[in-house]
């Protein structure tokens, strides 16, 4: 029995650190432990599916270029400039 517990509890843990782990890559570190800490496994899935606030696509060739990038390594077109960027 206490077996099951430490199983499921390093199982939760693991779920935890992902989460955070995302978040953390999302630029949502905040989010990222919340929703691990609330929901485990779900949470983290949950992060994982989340928008990714530190990139942007390339309205031209759809590639995920750093948010503060101006201009699209792969395409070479200009993104910074354009209306509506976050
Ligand atoms: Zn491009």
């Amino acid at each position: 029995m206490e077996f099951d517990i430490a199983f499921w509890f390093c199982f939760y843990l693991a779920f935890f650190c992902l989460s955070t782990y995302l978040g953390y890559q999302k630029g949502n570190l905040i989010a990222g432990i919340l929703l691990g800490y609330v929901l485990g496994p779900i949470g983290a899935l949950l992060m994982f599916m989340s928008k990714d606030r530190r990139h942007i696509e390339c309205p031209s060739c759809h590639l995920e270029i750093d948010r503060r990038s101006y201009i699209c390594p792969k395409c070479h077109v200009q993104i910074g400039l354009r209306a509506g960027a976050p």
